[in-house]
């Protein structure tokens, strides 16, 4: 289904990512954590808090020439589990990308524990398990610091 609202607003992508359905006002988030900022080389189009039939509002966002990393794609389940990914090549939906908070995380935030071996000693990352998806609580697989949704919400 397409939405006509998108179509007033911004011109389809020949290749990159569109990520859809986002949050209301999640959209600068979504652009931060995909490292899109001004020195992006190629056309991004934000859009918040545009009507939407599914949703009541919503923000999406068009990136030309951007292609997610297995860990972008993670870091977008947390901050917008609701969004649609869509891969678009040739002005086409090439590929739709499936949401889900993964059952752990690596490289995604700090730990909480500065005492933490993920803290002190490189080349060890930070690592957790989702210990509940609902609301988000994080457990460091070394320490086993809990992060909770409070947190998360905060930094994320
Ligand atoms: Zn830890």
């Amino acid at each position: 289904m397409k939405d006509e609202n998108d179509k007033l607003i911004v011109r389809k992508i020949q290749e990159g990512t569109v990520i859809d359905r986002i949050p209301p006002g999640k959209a600068l988030k979504v652009l931060e954590v995909l490292g899109v900022d001004a020195n992006y080389p190629y056309a991004v189009a934000l859009a918040m808090r545009v009507p939407s039939r599914k949703i009541s509002l919503k923000d999406f966002v068009k990136i030309k020439g951007k292609a997610l990393t297995e860990q972008e794609i993670q870091k977008l389940s947390f901050i917008a589990p609701t969004a649609t990914v869509n891969i678009i090549e040739d002005f086409n939906v090439k590929e739709k990308v499936l949401l889900q908070i993964p059952n752990h995380v690596e490289e995604f935030i700090d730990c909480l524990n500065p005492n933490c071996v993920s803290n002190t000693r490189e080349p060890i990352v930070s690592s957790f398990d989702i210990v509940s998806k609902d609301p988000l609580i994080l457990r460091c697989t070394y320490c086993d610091r809990i992060i909770e949704q409070q947190y998360l919400t905060r930094k994320l």
